[in-house]
């Protein structure tokens, strides 16, 4: 792995772009992230790709539009290794590895084995492994491996799993997200089996946008409130967003008063209400976006 560039700001996020194979059809975005006020030492996350681009093309992300394949376990971990690196792999008392940044990671069947060595690089910390997907219907079987690694060597409250979920509307959600997935119903039946009560809650995250719906009840009907909990985002201002006319309904400054979380809170849910600095965002950390630049700059 070579590493091109890097942006940001230490008191937000590192946002680095990297080569695998000595090819430009082989770049990936990873991030070493601090929440604003706490520093490295309470809590350090690293955000990696698990693609070379990405073959699901949500409207809402600039990772889609191209996509080169999966990358190994070692190209994997290559990128926590590489942030934990940039400080002799020092000790803090949380670190969150999230699978989260280009690529859809059930759809790289390396993830499996990058998640029974993430343990062995991270040392001398424990992580957390935290998987967000989209829950293509052809990655049942992963999901199943996921919750065996889980019960193996992620217990006590060191796996996350999120499910993408947008909108309650499953003909939106295609649209959202032009893969096809496990609907809501397979879901919560799956969430079902995969969580046991030594677990963090499942996290069923919706990035709120204007005009797609979003009904609390739909999910209270599904979901059950002690095995899930509701994560709600902003739209990220990435190019597709915009050229899909997908308008965020949450703000980046300060924390919203939501009335659909509070509609969610009356159904018994859990609500985070997640937003990101806006120093983030200025910073251009949207999944997607710095390839995109590098692309187009040095093409
Ligand atoms: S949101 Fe995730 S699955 Fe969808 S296009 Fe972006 S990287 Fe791929």
């Amino acid at each position: 792995m070579e590493v091109l560039a890097k942006k940001g700001r230490e008191e937000n996020a590192w946002i680095y772009l990297a080569r695998f194979r000595n090819s430009r059809e082989h770049l990936v975005e990873f991030v070493d992230s601090v929440e604003p006020g706490i520093p490295r030492e309470k809590k350090w996350c690293i955000n990696i790709s698990t693609q070379f681009g990405c073959p699901v093309n949500c409207r809402l992300c600039d990772a889609g539009g191209s996509f080169n394949g999966n990358l190994t376990a070692e190209e994997l971990l290559a990128q926590v290794k590489y942030v934990l690196g940039t400080r002799n792999f020092m000790r803090t008392e949380k670190l969150k590895v999230h699978y989260a940044r280009m690529g859809e990671p059930l759809l790289n069947p390396s993830l499996i084995a990058s998640l029974l060595e993430l343990p062995e690089i991270c040392r001398p910390n424990t992580p957390m492994a935290c998987v967000a997907t989209t829950a293509p219907a052809g990655s049942y079987q992963q999901l199943v491996k996921l919750a065996e690694i889980k019960d193996k060597i992620y217990r006590a409250g060191k796996f996350q799993l999120q499910f993408s979920v947008n909108s309650t509307d499953e003909g939106v959600r295609d649209y959202l997200m032009p893969v096809k997935k496990m609907s809501l119903q397979e879901l919560a039946e799956f969430g079902e089996r995969f969580w046991d009560k030594s677990d963090r809650k499942i996290n069923l995250n919706f990035a709120l946008a204007r005009n797609i719906p979003v009904e609390p009840e739909v999910v209270g009907k599904l979901f059950n409130p002690e095995k899930f909990l509701i994560k709600v985002t902003p739209v990220n201002p990435t190019r597709n967003a915009e050229i899909n006319g997908l308008e965020s309904m949450v703000g980046f400054e300060g924390k919203p008063d939501l009335e659909i979380a509070a509609k969610f809170r009356e159904l018994g849910f859990e609500v985070i209400v997640s937003i990101g600095a806006k120093e983030e965002i200025d910073i251009g950390s949207n999944c997607g976006q710095y390839v995109k630049m590098w692309n187009t700059v040095n093409c």
